[in-house]
């Protein structure tokens, strides 16, 4: 059996698992070591100095490339450390498309940074081809996904959004921190790079901040290490071992979180309070037949509407089980409201043209046991209705 014959559930505990040649020790050592000795003036070995690589930081690059079919790996201390070093392979005078509804840190990146350095950027429905074909300009060298997009779940079909801009001489970035590479692997779809808020999901105990990047190939690679290395923004030892700790468990998580939120998701269908839910996962929603075949589920995050901003007050206020807060991906469920969170930014247009209504609440579904979420959301809105 070759090493790629096994499966995620194998890989993420494979890959993370070295044992230590001279000890023993079974998982790798946090090795807090800012410089490396060299043993003969004349021939350096594998590690000089830190930044530039470390033993801790090679697993868990490792690791990320071979769980997303990839060449190399990296390893950033956030997830915009990440998106904004892959971004960086642009030059001066290049044009980047990315769909409308990308994360909000990456909007703030190209509007408000990557134009001081002559990039441009244009923001397009990429659920819509004609409108990507017309968006393409002489100058554009890269296409940003993200799927399934936060906060409204919309569903981006990678092949065929990798084809056109393959078609164009373009790449395509995903951001795939929404589905981690166990439930879908956009290289294996098109893409020629993929980031991660490992902030989220992979990670997925709400404790460290971490971004990565996989590239396809080699030469993408030796692009994204040179910039890791020249800008400097790379993972730390401990945190590169706290997120090693959480991929172990990435695919069991996944898999019990998506069929707990596929299960609250059929649920707050039938909710008379709830007016609409998006949830790639449901058969009735726009993406479900894109989302089927690209990824192994929904995901474990969902959203869904209940009429108003004094409603979502009143949720808030009743929930007993559910984090309030930003971020996602972890273990305990959080609910978020984007208006006044992470799309706060944006004015009442920009929100509504982006499906982000006043009564819109983000659900990320953890691990607690899906019939007391339920029971917790069926008291609450029982409140709500009196
Ligand atoms: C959180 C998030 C990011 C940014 O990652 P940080 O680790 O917070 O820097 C990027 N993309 C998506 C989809 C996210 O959810």
């Amino acid at each position: 059996m070759t090493k790629d014959a096994f499966s995620d559930w194998t890989k993420v505990i494979k890959t993370t698992t070295k044992p230590d040649k001279e000890s023993g020790a079974i998982n790798p050592a946090i090795q807090l070591s800012s410089t490396f000795e060299q043993r003969d003036f004349d021939h350096f070995g594998h590690w000089d100095y830190a930044r530039s690589g470390n033993p801790t930081r090679d697993v868990l690059e490792e690791s990320i490339a071979e769980l997303e079919h990839g060449t190399r790996g990296f390893a950033f201390a956030t997830g915009m450390a990440a998106i904004s070093t892959a971004l960086l392979t642009l030059n001066q005078g290049d044009h980047v498309i990315l769909t409308k509804n990308v994360y909000g840190g990456t909007f703030r990146l190209v509007e408000e940074v990557l134009t001081k350095y002559g990039i441009s950027h244009t923001f397009v429905d990429l659920g819509n081809p004609a409108d990507l074909e017309e968006a393409f300009q002489d100058n554009t060298k890269v296409v940003y996904v993200e799927t399934p997009s936060n906060p409204t779940l919309q569903v981006t079909d990678i092949r065929l959004v990798a084809k056109i801009a393959h078609d164009h001489g373009a790449l395509v970035f995903a951001d795939n921190t929404f589905m981690t590479p166990v439930l879908q692997k956009p290289l294996d779809l098109g893409a020629d790079l993929v980031v991660h808020s490992a902030t989220k999901f992979l990670a997925g105990h709400s404790d460290i901040l971490a971004g990565l990047v996989v590239t396809k190939d080699e030469d993408l690679g030796k692009q994204i290490y040179f910039l890791q290395n020249a800008m400097g923004a790379t993972l730390g030892v401990s945190d590169s071992w706290l997120l090693m700790r959480g991929i172990k468990t990435l695919a069991v998580r996944m898999e019990k979180e998506s069929q707990n939120a596929l299960e609250l998701a059929q649920w707050l269908e039938q909710q008379e309070l709830v007016t609409k839910v998006n949830y790639p996962g449901l058969e009735a929603d726009a993406g479900y037949a894109v989302q089927s075949s690209q990824a192994k589920s929904g995901g474990a995050v969902l959203s869904f509407d209940i009429g108003s901003e004094d409603n979502v007050r009143q949720l808030v206020a009743e929930l007993k089980i559910p984090i309030f807060s930003v971020s996602l991906g972890a273990v305990e469920s959080i609910i978020s409201y984007p208006p006044k969170m992470s799309h706060a930014e944006m004015n009442v247009e920009e929100r509504h043209d982006r499906g982000i209504t006043d009564g819109l609440v983000r659900y990320s579904v953890g691990l607690e046991d899906i019939n007391d979420l339920k029971a917790d959301l069926h008291q609450a809105f029982l409140k709500i209705k009196e």
